[in-house]
């Protein structure tokens, strides 16, 4: 695969939703694209199938899973001598319907685990290949508009809590790795259809992703540390 001068991009839970379509968006764009999946068999496919006409490679990773984590940094490290941009897109929602009042701290612990501690452990274990990216690395953590502490409703409590832990990593991230020149931001795609959204959501994947591949490629490196939806700082 042709790696001289080439971005490169790591998209975690990208076999699916929106996670899929930012890869795609990304190899579309030049980007050779690593896509992380925690299932093999649907890793490879979805990198088999975008990879048609652009380089696309699959990478088995749990976010959720330490151990996998390190294993996935160990096999990438073989791969690649740097890293210009990590998306960290895996997440899930499994308290959509449920109320902060009786609320099994047990999903709790589950989704944080996934939505806050798996982007944490993930930027961690690619520091080293983020901080050998040339020209500046950029992290991006798809949060959630639940996340945001200043209009939040009672909605899927875990979920938003997951997400507002996210934002605050982010900015934990942002400050830590500015003289690096590593950018983090937090971007919120919106509502988009797709196993997690649902049908009846209003954004198709490519709007969802435009955000997260604005930050990932063209938003000027000096933006970090923010909350971003359609390209525009929004409120914590
Ligand atoms: P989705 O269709 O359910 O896809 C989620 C992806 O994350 C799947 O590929 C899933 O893999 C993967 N994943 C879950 N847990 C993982 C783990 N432990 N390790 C690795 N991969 C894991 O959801 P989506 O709508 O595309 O959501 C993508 C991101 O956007 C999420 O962070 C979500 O919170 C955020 N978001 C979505 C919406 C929306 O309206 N859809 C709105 C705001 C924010 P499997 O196939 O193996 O389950």
């Amino acid at each position: 695969m042709e790696t001289d001068g080439q971005k490169i991009a790591l998209v975690t839970g990208a076999n699916k939703g929106i996670g899929r379509e930012v890869a795609r968006q990304l190899a579309a764009r030049g980007f050779r694209v690593v896509l992380g999946a925690r299932r093999p068999e649907a890793g490879k496919k979805a990198a088999a199938d975008l990879a048609g006409a652009s380089a696309v490679e699959f990478l088995e990773l749990d976010v959720a899973d330490a151990a996998s984590v390190a294993r996935a940094a160990q096999e990438l490290a073989k791969r690649i001598d740097h890293l210009d941009v990590l998306v960290n897109n895996a997440g899930i929602l499994a308290d959509g319907d449920a109320s902060i009042q009786d609320l099994d701290p047990g999903v709790v612990r589950r989704t944080l685990e996934t939505n806050t501690l798996g982007p944490l452990r993930v930027t961690q274990a690619m520091l080293p290949l983020l901080r050998r990216a040339p020209g500046g690395a950029r992290v991006v953590n798809v949060s959630s508009g639940a996340g945001a502490l200043h209009d939040m409703t009672g909605w899927a409590p875990a979920y938003s809590v997951s997400k507002t832990a996210l934002n605050a990593v982010t900015r934990q991230f942002a400050d830590a790795l500015r003289a690096q020149h590593i950018a983090v931001n937090s971007a919120c795609p919106g509502w988009v259809r797709t196993d997690m959204g649902g049908a009846g959501a209003t954004r198709s994947v490519a709007e969802g992703a435009d955000t997260i591949v604005w930050l990932a490629a063209e938003a000027p490196p000096s933006l970090t540390g923010k909350f971003v939806r359609d390209r525009k700082t929004i409120e914590w």
